[in-house]
């Protein structure tokens, strides 16, 4: 069984997620798609959005893959997430799977400073999707770099799509760039009123 992981802190989510999950949903045609928010460090708490609201309006990318589930799991371990651990949970919770990590360009360079990257290699194909344009040469380089420490890099092709949540949540991107169902989210919510 295939199954791609997308995690992130999603706050919010966005059509720069959505078009980084569809490339990789392409690019390794999965059997279970898992969405997870991730969980904040208690000290950054009080400047993000409360878990079980960003687990809401991960609902958005339901439309994406119909074998899609939003994992609770970083959310309720608490604190910060350790993409590692959470490789562990999955390999128990799913025992055979192959495991496939959905990522955008900014993750893939900077992947040699996660916690116990080496590990992670190990257990998950890397699916990066470019969020810039012209950053192609750059994701090549690294992904071969990965590739000669022993990982496996699948570059997903896609247009960049060049959008944060922190543009969002700063009022600097336009509110069209979230999904119908994370803009009625924002309202009811009133979030991301105070830039931020
Ligand atoms: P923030 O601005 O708060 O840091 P973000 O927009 O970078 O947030 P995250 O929730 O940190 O979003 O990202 C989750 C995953 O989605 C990461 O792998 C990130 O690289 C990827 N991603 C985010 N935005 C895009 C985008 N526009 N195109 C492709 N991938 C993206």
């Amino acid at each position: 069984m295939k199954l791609l992981l997308f995690g992130g802190t999603f706050d919010p989510p966005h059509r720069g997620h959505i078009h980084n999950l569809e490339a990789a949903i392409r690019a390794v045609e999965p059997d279970l798609v898992v969405v997870m928010p991730a969980g904040i460090p208690p000290h950054k708490a009080a400047s993000h959005t409360d878990g079980e609201i960003r687990l809401e309006m991960c609902q958005c990318f339901r439309d994406c893959f119909p074998n899609l589930v939003v994992s609770r799991w970083e959310v309720d371990q608490g604190g910060k997430s350790y993409s590692i651990h959470t490789l562990e949970h999955l390999a128990r919770e799913y025992p055979g799977a192959r495991i496939y990590m959905a990522v955008g360009s900014d993750m893939l360079l900077t992947f040699t400073q996660w916690y116990r990257w080496q590990e992670i290699l190990r257990r998950a194909t890397l699916v990066c999707t470019s969020r810039q344009a012209g950053d192609d040469p750059q994701l090549l380089a690294a992904a071969r770099e990965l590739e000669r420490q022993g990982g496996q890099v699948i570059l997903a092709p896609a247009p960049a799509l060049e959008v944060s949540s922190t543009q969002i949540r700063q009022g600097n991107a336009p509110r069209e760039l979230l999904p119908p169902l994370v803009q009625r989210l924002v309202e009811e919510y009133h979030l991301y009123q105070e830039k931020g």
